[in-house]
């Protein structure tokens, strides 16, 4: 990854994770850039097919483009950061994160939004303050 393409990125999203909003500074593992339209799928590297993410949300995203809305069990696309709004998506309670859409919904679960140890953290920053994802994000 060219490292001023990395750095394009990072600063559009605000040092912030596009999916989960979780601040880098906080992070214990450095944060990628993801293709929202994996490689795998032909996805390019360019600015409008890249979001900044956390560790954790781009590991569970992997190559997926879609997921399950539970509420419906049908097959959607994932949230998009450069095509939605997130807080049209999703919101919070408290540290957990509960998709407002079927977009929404579909990708709260296949990137674990709400795994335990995700929950954790948020609490302890929120507690601290920290965690300024709680504030809406526009796309
Ligand atoms: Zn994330």
């Amino acid at each position: 990854m060219d490292v001023r393409l990395r750095e394009e990125v990072r600063q559009r999203a605000g040092g912030r994770c596009e999916y989960c909003l979780f601040p880098e500074p906080f992070a214990e593992l450095r944060f990628q850039v993801d293709h929202i339209i994996p490689q795998q799928h032909g996805g390019p590297t360019s600015l409008e097919n890249l979001a900044f993410s956390c560790f954790r949300c781009n590991k569970c995203k992997g190559p997926n483009l879609s997921g399950i809305d539970p509420d419906t069990g049908q097959i959607i696309g994932l949230f998009n950061p450069r095509a939605h709004q997130w807080s049209e998506h999703f919101r919070w309670e408290g540290a957990r994160l509960a998709g407002l859409t079927a977009v929404g919904r579909a990708t709260v679960n296949v990137l674990q939004f709400n795994r335990p140890d995700a929950v954790l953290v948020r609490e302890t920053l929120l507690e601290e303050g920290a965690y300024l994802g709680r504030t809406d994000q526009g796309g």
